[in-house]
């Protein structure tokens, strides 16, 4: 195990610039854009580029033929400036230190962006949970929980579902928190089962948060949502409740893909089947009210709004210059490249930026972790009705950022995040 502090001085130039992997050049580049219009100093700068703390783990497992294999594992807090670290933890076989460096940062970003008093962390695992049985995946995630137990914590980090985790993995995240204190502390992680203290409305936050900003984005460009056609990327618990909410806002959903493969209807996908046919056959192609799409054409389709709700960096150089959809509502984390950003502002797409668009989990995580501190629970309505408020109130301060600045909604979204971030900083003073 290696925890590792940030690090030092000489390290912190090379952090900024040195060759990461994509997503984690875009989060810097995104951030260097943000500092250079706040007119920050190098110093500063530094303060916000290098994560706080960052812990590499590896995980061994007995597998369930009595042989044995070590995962990595790593969860890093890039901010804890505003509250407790606040972040999801992924399995995935594509998990890298730099991909959760990148997330983590996006998280600090989103959680000031939104005003929820939280940093950003983010954990992940590099592995297949498909490959993996149940039980396996309970003992991988009891021993992950306990190498990172000494940094996380209900006033210090709360991890919450990501891709590749669900409910069940934060339940045993919290019953093997809970064995090592010697209490039930069911503040330790959000995006729980509603048994264990979750929130109502937490598993369908995200895509209700995704599906208010898309709405209000086609208003603000002038275009009326009913009638409208939409493509998602990704059906998981972002995607396939966007598909819904979607439909049920009267946008027709022609095409939803997954990471096996597209499917497509012109005439507008009829989502409920959809997912009884991927809970019974475990992904979208063959479904009998829909054709085939090679997956890749999903992202270029004549669609009037783009979902991609599945991995980072799809959006790329390469194929922004076919995207058509006019606006596009980032419902996963890091799905445009800075330049296929570029570009998509350039064909006059408005693009909302992850930070603000798929904010809505964060949101309601907090609104799950107040209760459970006031051990007082709230109706579906009262949570529904709070996501909202929140989510018009980050949307309208975007809007008038990038109308007064003159800037994208993402270049607004992150003068507002980092701003915010600065300022708490500056007024908590540099210790010691
Ligand atoms: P998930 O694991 O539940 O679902 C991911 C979906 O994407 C699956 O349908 C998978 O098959 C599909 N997919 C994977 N690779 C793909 C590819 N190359 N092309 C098309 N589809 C592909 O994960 P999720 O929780 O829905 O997360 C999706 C994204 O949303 C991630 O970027 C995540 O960080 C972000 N996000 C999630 C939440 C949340 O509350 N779950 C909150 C904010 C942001």
């Amino acid at each position: 195990m290696t925890d590792t502090l940030a690090p030092a001085a000489q390290a912190t130039a090379s952090f900024l610039t040195d060759g990461a992997t994509s997503v984690l050049d875009d989060a810097k580049r995104q951030l260097a854009a943000a500092i250079d219009i706040l007119g920050y100093d190098d110093g500063l700068h530094a303060m916000l580029a290098v994560p706080r703390r960052e812990m590499t783990v590896g995980v061994p497992l007995r597998r369930d033929d009595g042989t044995q294999q070590v995962f990595i594992g790593h969860r890093v807090q890039h901010s804890l400036t505003r509250g407790p670290a606040k972040g999801g933890v992924r399995y995935s076989p594509h998990v890298t230190l730099d991909e959760v460096r990148a997330l983590a940062m996006w998280m600090t970003w989103k959680c000031a962006l939104l005003d929820v008093p939280y940093g950003g962390a983010k954990g992940g695992v590099a592995l297949d949970p498909a490959a993996l049985s149940m039980s396996e995946l309970e003992r991988l995630t009891r021993r992950f929980t306990t190498e990172i137990l000494p940094i996380i914590g209900p006033e210090r980090d709360i991890p919450a579902p990501d891709i590749g985790t669900d409910e069940r993995v934060m339940a045993w995240m919290l019953d093997t928190y809970s064995v090592a204190s010697g209490y039930t502390v069911p503040g330790v992680v959000t995006g729980k089962p509603l048994a264990l203290g979750g929130s109502r409305g937490r598993a369908s936050a995200t895509s209700r948060g995704v599906v208010h900003v898309a709405l209000r984005a086609l208003e603000h460009v002038a275009v009326p949502a009913s009638g409208r056609t939409a493509a998602v990327q990704g059906f998981g618990k972002v995607g396939r409740d966007a598909a819904k909410f979607l439909t049920d806002a009267d946008i027709s959903v022609v095409a939803i893909s997954d990471q096996y493969g597209a499917v497509y209807n012109g005439a507008g996908l009829n989502i409920l089947d959809l997912a009884d046919h991927v809970d019974k056959t475990g992904r979208v192609v063959g479904f009998s009210a829909a054709e085939a799409l090679p997956p890749h054409e999903l992202l270029e389709l004549d669609v009037d709004l783009l979902v991609p709700a599945a991995v980072e960096s799809v959006i790329t150089v390469e194929n922004a210059p076919r995207v058509r959809a006019s606006v596009i509502v980032e419902g996963a984390n890091g799905p445009t490249s800075t330049a296929a950003d570029e570009i998509l502002a350039r064909n006059g797409a408005l693009v909302v930026p992850d930070i603000l668009a798929n904010a809505g989990g964060v949101v309601v995580s907090y609104f799950e972790w107040v209760q459970g501190n006031q051990a007082y629970w709230w109706n579906a309505q009262d949570v529904e009705d709070r996501l909202s408020e929140k989510m018009s109130r980050a949307w309208d301060d975007v809007v008038s950022t990038a109308r007064i600045r003159g800037l994208t909604l993402r270049a607004a979204a992150m003068v507002l995040a980092v701003e915010r971030v600065a300022d708490a900083h500056l007024l908590r003073g540099l210790y010691p």
